[in-house]
């Protein structure tokens, strides 16, 4: 019988390495997750460079039902202008940032989810008593701060206070310097993302939310377009993870006992 020679084995074990690496995944066998630095609570790169935050326990959820390890992850920064792109460019195979689902979006990329709800509030000095409706940040003498590229933004210039004076920063951290030094006197995101803010070391009672419910923001996992077979997988693990307890443990470990959050709602992503 003819044995094959050690290179002939080689090539075929090459060829089927090769093979089993396209499996949805790059050739380092890393899963690239983009979520935001910045935002305690909801994602946060800690100063001793670990991270945190409820999307940052969802990503690894995710990624562990996906068949990777959590040393197999590779969080990446996005901000809310550059989310699509990213994804688009092949820079993040999923984003977990505070990523609301909606139709403009959908037309870049694809969402699994939702995996939360959070309304937009706004946020103010705690000694501040003079706002208390989106509408009084249409006064002149007001000035209002939100992010490039995120609903929140959008909805206050179409809808809940167009003739706001709006500073439009890249992250909401910068924001909230703005905030904490009076350029601005008050800023607007998610309730999830300002509740993080006003109980972070060091801000607690700074901040006060005034507990509007300015809009629905489902939380989405965004990933490329037409990977069917990832959005579903997506969609399984958000679904074990609320049954098995994991999601509510991630809420109330990351939110706080105060958090007043909005049960699980149902998958409506995917075919
Ligand atoms: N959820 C909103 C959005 O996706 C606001 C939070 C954010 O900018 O990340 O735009």
């Amino acid at each position: 019988m003819k044995v094959p020679k050690a290179g002939a084995i080689a090539a075929v074990i090459g060829i089927a390495l090769t093979a089993s690496a396209c499996a949805g995944d790059d050739e380092q066998g890393t899963l690239s997750i983009g979520i935001k630095f910045d935002q305690p609570g909801v994602g946060m790169r800690e100063p001793d460079g670990t991270f945190t935050g409820f999307d940052v326990d969802v990503a690894t959820y995710i990624a562990k039902e996906l068949g990777y390890k959590k040393d197999q992850i590779v969080f990446k920064q996005v901000l809310s202008n550059d989310r699509e792109l990213l994804i688009e460019y092949n820079e993040v195979q999923l984003v977990a940032a505070s990523y609301s689902i909606n139709d403009k979006r959908k037309q870049k990329v694809d969402f699994a989810g939702p995996y939360f709800l959070a309304h937009q509030d706004l946020m103010v000095r705690a000694n501040d008593a003079t706002i208390t409706r989106a509408e009084d940040l249409n006064n002149a003498d007001k000035r209002l701060c939100s992010v490039t590229g995120s609903t929140s933004a959008e909805n206050v210039r179409k809808n809940l206070a167009p003739k706001a004076s709006l500073l439009e920063l890249g992250g909401y951290s910068e924001c909230l310097v703005a905030l904490k030094e009076g350029l601005v006197d008050a800023m607007t995101t998610d309730n999830s993302i300002l509740a993080g803010y006003t109980v972070r070391k060091g801000n607690e009672g700074k901040f006060r939310l005034i507990g509007l419910s300015l809009s629905n923001e489902h939380y989405g996992i965004g990933m490329k377009k037409g990977n069917t077979e990832l959005q579903v997988k997506t969609n399984n693990a958000i679904r074990k993870m609320v049954e098995d307890g994991s999601w509510e443990a991630a809420v109330k470990k990351n939110f706080g006992p105060d958090y007043k959050y909005e049960p699980a709602q149902a998958i409506t992503t995917g075919s």
